[in-house]
C-alpha cells in the first residue's frame, strides 16, 4: 500500500515525502517539474507526470497499489493569481477535479489537502481559528477554498474522506537530507532576507513601515516545515482510523514582524542584510497569527520548532549550502 504525493518535488511536498520515508511509509510521486525539483525526491519513485492525465494517474494508483493522497500540486503565487486567475482556476480547481475524479473511480478515498491561511482572507481577529470566516482576498485563496468545498461535496456523494490543513508561513529546510526552499522567481521573506545576507541578492525590501504594529511592518506565524511535514503524515494517521473531512490551522501561534524576522537573519548568519523601505503590497493583511489548538489535539500534533532563530538557522543551511537553489 503507498501514499501517492502530488507536488512532491515542491518545497513542502519534497520535505513531506521525506518525512514520510522516514517513518516507514512506502512512497511514490507525481510532479510535472514545472515548479518542483528531480533533485529534490530522494529514495521513493517520481513519475514526470500532470494530475490531469487520468490513465497515468490511473496506471500508477493500480501499479503501486495506492491507499491515500497528500495532494500539494498546484500554484501558489498571490501576485501571479490576482494578474491570471484563470491559470489558478485552470490548474488548481480544474486539475484537482481531474484528480478527484480519478481517485473516486480507482476506489481511493483518503486525501490530505494542501491548503492555506489566505482562505481566511483579511482577519476579523487573531489568532485565527478555523471557526473564522473564510473570505479570500485573492484567487490563490479562493481556488484552495473552493477545493476544500469541492472535498466536502465528494465526502457527501462518494465517502471520499479528507484533511485540508491550513498553512501560514512555511519556512524552514530539512536538517539532514538537501533539500530547501527553492522558488523560481522566489518572492518569500525568509529565504530573500537570508539571500541578501550572503550577498546572492543585493538587498531585502520592506513592504510596508506604516502597519498598526508595534514596530510598523506586518506580523506572520512561521511554521517550520518539518513540522509541517509531520502535521501531514498524522492527518494520513487519522484518516486511516476513521476520519470524515476536517480542516486544520497549522502555525505556531506567534507572531513576528518583517523588522524581527530580518533581525533574526543578521544574529543567524553573522551579516547584515541591507534593506530598503518599499510601499505596501497589495493584499497584505497586518497581522496573521494561527490558532492551531485544534490540530494539536485532534491530530496529536506538537510543532516542535517555535523559535524563530531556529526556524531560520536550518533555512540558512541551506541557503549557505546551495546559493543556486537546486541549480548547481
Ligand atoms: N515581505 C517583505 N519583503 C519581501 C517579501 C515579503 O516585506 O521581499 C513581507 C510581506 O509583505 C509579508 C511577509 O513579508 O508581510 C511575509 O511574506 P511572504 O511572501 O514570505 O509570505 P505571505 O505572508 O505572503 O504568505
Amino acid at each position: 500500500m503507498a501514499v501517492l504525493v502530488t507536488g512532491g518535488a515542491g518545497y513542502i511536498g519534497s520535505h513531506t515525502v521525506a518525512d514520510l520515508l522516514n517513518h516507514g511509509e512506502e512512497v511514490v510521486v507525481i510532479d510535472n517539474l514545472q515548479q518542483g525539483h528531480r533533485q529534490a525526491v530522494l529514495d521513493c519513485p517520481l513519475y514526470e507526470i500532470d494530475i490531469r492525465d487520468t490513465d497515468a494517474v490511473a496506471e500508477i494508483v493500480r501499479r503501486h497499489d495506492v491507499e491515500s493522497v497528500v495532494h500539494f500540486a498546484a500554484h501558489s503565487l498571490v501576485g501571479e493569481s490576482v494578474k491570471q486567475p484563470l491559470k489558478y482556476y485552470a490548474n488548481n480547481v480544474g486539475a484537482t477535479e481531474r484528480l478527484l475524479s480519478t481517485l473516486v473511480e480507482s476506489g481511493v478515498n483518503q486525501i490530505v489537502f494542501s491548503s492555506t491561511a489566505a482562505t481566511y482572507g483579511e482577519p476579523m481577529r487573531v489568532p485565527i481559528d478555523e471557526e473564522h470566516p473564510t473570505a479570500p482576498t485573492n484567487p490563490y485563496g479562493e481556488t484552495k477554498l473552493a477545493i476544500e468545498r469541492m472535498l466536502r461535496w465528494c465526502h457527501a456523494a462518494y465517502g471520499l474522506k479528507s484533511v485540508s490543513l491550513r498553512y501560514f508561513n512555511a519556512a524552514g529546510a530539512h536538517p539532514d537530507l538537501p533539500i530547501g526552499e527553492d522558488h523560481d522567481p522566489e518572492t518569500h521573506l525568509i529565504p530573500l532576507v537570508i539571500q541578501a545576507a550572503l550577498g546572492v541578492r543585493e538587498n531585502i525590501a520592506i513592504f510596508g513601515t506604516d502597519y498598526p504594529t508595534p514596530d510598523g511592518t506586518c506580523i506572520r506565524d512561521y511554521i517550520d516545515v518539518m513540522d509541517l511535514a509531520a502535521a501531514h503524515r498524522l492527518a494520513l494517521s487519522r484518516l486511516r482510523s476513521g476520519g470524515a473531512v476536517e480542516v486544520f490551522n497549522l502555525g505556531i501561534g506567534k507572531g513576528f514582524s518583517v523588522k524581527e524576522v530580518i533581525a533574526a537573519v543578521e544574529r543567524v548568519a553573522g551579516a547584515r542584510p541591507q534593506v530598503v523601505e518599499a510601499s505596501r503590497r497589495a493584499g497584505d493583511p497586518a497581522i496573521l497569527v494561527a490558532a492551531s489548538g485544534k490540530a494539536q489535539s485532534a491530530l496529536g500534533w506538537n510543532p516542535l520548532h517555535d523559535d524563530l532563530e531556529g526556524i531560520i538557522a536550518s533555512a540558512f543551511a541551506w541557503h549557505q549550502h546551495h546559493p543556486g537553489g537546486y541549480r548547481e
